[in-house]
């Protein structure tokens, strides 16, 4: 570190259980990490006594370099922190500035030590630092007081080998497994409030994710197809760069239009969408299938509509929203940042030749029999032909 870094303590959640494993999923972690926070100057990330560390230029606010951590999956907790030499006469010094900025900022009135001793081997007991530190806090503050229960400031030191960290913080990350560690999927992307946020979980277990979104133009609108681009501009943010790919469904929901029941058009165009979905996810190398479903939300995700849906493809289809609630899903979307783009009101494919009473207990039998009544395989390969890709960055739109 340098004077004109800041720094940040963060803490790894479920990686840090990897046993043997660990030292991968941390690489993972810090590699993703080195990543996301390339947009800043001055970045060094590096792993040191079971934390991990980031430098950054002190001109940027510790807000923003928080921000931006917190998207790495596998991040616990973060805490924006000062580092000075481990001697108890300038911890005490950095902690009395420390306070200075607390109680300027935030009107701090009261506070409580609570000192950590990683380095066994330094002479004084972390109860006795907490003490000898406060102390130090109380001389140089006026006006500050000590409240052991409930104090405005609970402030932290950790005393480390080289160095000690103080900081009040503890900001919470999305937790996970850092992104590459678990495969590689297909999302189902609509532009609905679900389906990004099943694509955010995936990701988040170490999933890397590539999108396929189906639109029914002329009857969708080049704006539907924006919001979608905007969607997976927003997902980037935590997944990083990927693929979109987009087919117009058009074609086979004529067809289908044409020849099939009405009433089970809905899960008739479900069984396509997997069916194209397991090609192009086989063409990209994507192992798996991902959806925003959620048992029983609407008529094609009942559990008879599910199965049918289901055998429609041997590639395992994730669906983690599967036992989730639809205002858990909504709050899980404001909580990434998807929701407003999501609820714009442009139309969706599945919109277009809309059943009145869609089924809500297909049979597959009966399913496969409609099927036969179209080309299916011509149209599937004229589909995914006819699919174009954009590859999708985080950031601005531009
Ligand atoms: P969402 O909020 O994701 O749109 P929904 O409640 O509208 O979900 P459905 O329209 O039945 O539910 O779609 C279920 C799932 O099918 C979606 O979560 C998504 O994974 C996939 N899907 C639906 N429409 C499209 C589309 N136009 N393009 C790609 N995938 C889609
Ligand atoms: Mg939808």
């Amino acid at each position: 570190m340098n004077e004109n870094q800041n720094v940040f303590i963060v803490r790894c959640g479920e990686v840090a259980l990897k046993g043997l494993n660990k030292p991968y999923f941390e690489r993972m972690l810090v590699e993703r990490a080195r990543k996301l926070l390339r947009i800043f100057d001055n970045v060094q990330v590096t792993r040191r006594e079971g934390l991990i560390f980031v430098y950054a230029d002190a001109k940027h606010p510790p807000e923003a370099i928080t921000r931006e951590i917190s998207k790495v999956f596998g991040v616990a907790s973060i805490s924006p922190a000062v580092e000075t030499e481990s001697d108890l006469d300038v911890i005490g010094a950095a902690a009395a500035e420390y306070m200075r900025g607390r109680m300027e900022r935030d009107g701090v009135k009261t506070f409580k030590v609570e000192a950590k001793r990683a380095d066994k081997s330094f002479p004084v007991q972390s109860p006795d630092i907490a003490r000898i530190i406060g102390a130090e806090v109380l001389k140089a503050r006026e006006g500050l007081k000590v409240d052991v229960h409930e104090p405005d400031c609970l402030l932290f030191v950790d005393l480390r080998k080289d160095k000690t960290y103080i900081y009040d913080q503890k900001i919470a990350g999305f937790g996970g497994l850092p992104l590459g560690t678990n495969g590689r999927g297909l999302v189902l992307l609509s532009g609905g409030i679900d389906s990004p946020v099943a694509a955010f979980m995936m990701a988040k277990r170490g999933m890397r994710v590539d999108a396929l979104h189906f639109h029914s133009y002329p009857y969708t609108s080049n704006r539907a197809r924006d919001k979608v681009e905007e969607l997976a501009r927003l997902l980037a943010a935590y997944c990083g760069r990927f693929e979109l790919h987009v087919i117009n469904l058009l074609p086979i929901q004529e067809q289908l239009a044409e020849r099939c029941p009405e009433d089970e058009m809905t899960i008739l165009v479900r069984r396509f969408m997997m069916r194209i979905g397991e090609r192009v996810a086989e063409k990209i190398g994507c192992g798996m299938l991902i959806t925003g479903e959620s048992l029983g939300q609407v008529a094609s995700q009942t559990a008879e509509s599910l199965t049918v849906t289901d055998a429609a493809t041997k590639m395992p289809v994730m669906r983690p929203l599967i036992g989730l609630d639809k205002v858990d899903i909504m709050d899980k979307a404001r909580e990434i940042g998807t929701y407003e783009t999501s609820i714009l009101p442009y139309e969706d494919c599945c919109t277009v030749f809309l059943p009145k009473r869609p089924v809500t207990k297909p049979k597959l039998a009966r399913i496969l029999e409609s099927e036969s009544k179209v080309d299916a395989e011509r149209l599937i390969d004229e589909a995914v032909a006819s699919a174009e890709t954009v590859i999708i960055r985080p950031g601005p739109r531009g």
